[in-house]
């Protein structure tokens, strides 16, 4: 086993994988920029190292600095978190020459779904249904065209390397088809440094439905279950459950084992998540995320199995731990992000907490890095923590989320608590009947209903 673990993220995924190495045993480098030079992580990890200035390509995304406080500190390995370097191949690459371990898949597995053209077309050789559209690239707006004419409309334009639910075009008729290729490809250069496009059918009334999966050096794969992310605003999520309401026991295991072999004809190794978009009853692959998930700990309420401590097993060369009878999924989880933001215009609300109180009690987890008089600094994603909590059922976890909400202070800034109150007492939310499109339209009716008393 390892004996120390380089953090190369911040907030609070940096504070989640410290507390796996300390109950492992493993010391930590907590890597920083000059803005979080007070951060919870750099604070508790036995060494840290300032990498550079704020802004994250000089610090977070300095590979070289990163690999400079390695060898520094004579670290075995290195854990990239999510975002940032950790779908990177060639942080990979360089971490594995410069005699490092690190702590995810092989850098080709990287490249191979990082590229989400080849992505979906390495998913459907393997056997995945993969949602309609272009074989491959849209190479010209005119073979595009005609191509979105067979298909029917409306079609969703994507940049092969985009992310983060950016780089996304709704077509939805013939004429605005050359305008918003153009567009497209503009912004996925700007954005991702590739103008590559890719288009596909648009979905309607999709939920998007995840697999957690993992493989391990020894040929192993296991799938985790699914976690459903449909309530989402602008393509990114928002609250994260699982089981998926949608989903009956046929059709979990189906897609858990769909996913499963994938990985395993893979030979892929470490953490991972297969994405589908779910409609009428039929599952399409997405994309494939090759790093831990910021929603990973609904999974972890779900299973009690600790995925970054199994991360780390898993690159050392241990074999998985949970395999079949051992993989017990008990209850129902849920996890809400907070955001310091404006609950209604989703401004950026950075400044200093003044007072915080996290929720506690039974079933309640909070991921956090934030404390008492913690200043939020301008420059990174605006996530402070998140709240996940577990229950017996989807019912008992839905009372247990809002009470917790109710408890937690966050004083001094805005945060997005107060939406996620207010989504949990919808009735589409209660029912479970609700799709990717959902809360986007709800809040557009909220906000004309607002707006016409005025
Ligand atoms: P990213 O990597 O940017 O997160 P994804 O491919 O995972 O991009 O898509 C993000 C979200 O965009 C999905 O969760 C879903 O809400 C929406 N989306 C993606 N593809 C489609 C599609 N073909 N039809 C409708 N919505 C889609």
């Amino acid at each position: 086993m390892f004996k120390k673990v380089l953090i190369a993220n911040r907030g609070e995924i940096a504070l989640r994988i410290h507390r796996a190495c300390q109950e492992m045993g493993i010391q930590t480098v907590a890597v920083h920029s000059t803005a979080d030079a007070n951060a919870m992580a750099v604070r508790l990890a036995d060494e840290s190292v300032c990498i550079g200035p704020p802004q994250s390509r000089d610090s977070y995304l300095n590979i070289h600095a990163i690999l400079s406080a390695a060898t520094l500190t004579g670290a075995d390995a290195i854990h990239p978190g999510y975002g940032f370097l950790s779908e990177n191949a060639q942080f990979a690459r360089m971490v594995e020459e410069h005699g490092f371990t690190f702590i995810g898949p092989k850098a080709e597995h990287i490249d191979l779904m990082g590229d989400k053209v080849s992505a979906k077309q390495t998913a459907a050789k393997l056997g995945l249904p993969v949602i309609p559209g272009s074989p491959g690239a849209v190479e010209d707006e005119v073979s595009g065209k005609k191509m979105a004419e067979e298909m029917g409309f409306p079609v969703l334009l994507k940049a092969a390397s985009g992310g983060g639910g950016r780089g996304m075009k709704v077509v939805t008729k013939s004429e605005e088809f050359v305008e918003q290729y153009r567009t497209a490809r503009s912004e996925a250069k700007a954005n991702f440094g590739d103008d590559t496009v890719y288009m596909e059918k648009y979905l309607s009334t999709p939920r998007h439905i995840e697999v957690q999966i993992f493989g391990d050096k020894h040929g192993n794969a296991i799938h985790l279950g699914e976690r459903d992310c449909s309530s989402q605003r602008r393509h990114q999520k928002v609250i994260e459950e699982a089981p998926s309401p949608a989903l009956d026991d046929a059709a979990r295991q189906k897609i858990g084992t769909l996913a499963a072999d994938m990985v395993r004809n893979m030979g892929y190794v470490g953490a991972g998540t297969i994405e589908f978009l779910w409609e009428k009853g039929e599952f399409f692959f997405m994309e494939m995320n090759t790093r831990i998930q910021v929603e990973h700990p609904v999974t972890e309420m779900l299973t009690g199995i600790d995925l970054i401590a199994e991360q780390i097993r898993v690159a050392a060369g241990e074999p998985l731990r949970y395999q079949g009878d051992n993989i017990r999924f008990r209850g129902h989880a849920m996890e809400v992000r907070i955001n310091a933001e404006d609950p209604e215009t989703f401004i950026p609300s950075p400044g200093e907490i003044k007072m915080f109180h996290a929720a506690g009690g039974m079933g309640v987890r909070f991921d956090s890095a934030v404390y008492g008089g913690y200043k939020i600094p301008p420059y990174y994603d605006s996530m402070v923590g998140k709240l996940i909590v577990h229950g017996k059922d989807r019912e008992e976890c839905m009372a247990r989320m809002k009470r917790a909400i109710r408890e937690t202070v966050v004083d001094g800034v805005k945060t997005t608590l107060p939406l996620h109150l207010w989504i949990l007492e919808q009735p589409e939310f209660i029912s479970g009947d609700y799709n990717i499109h959902w809360l986007e339209k709800k809040l557009a009716e909220k906000a004309a209903a607002a707006a016409e008393k005025k």
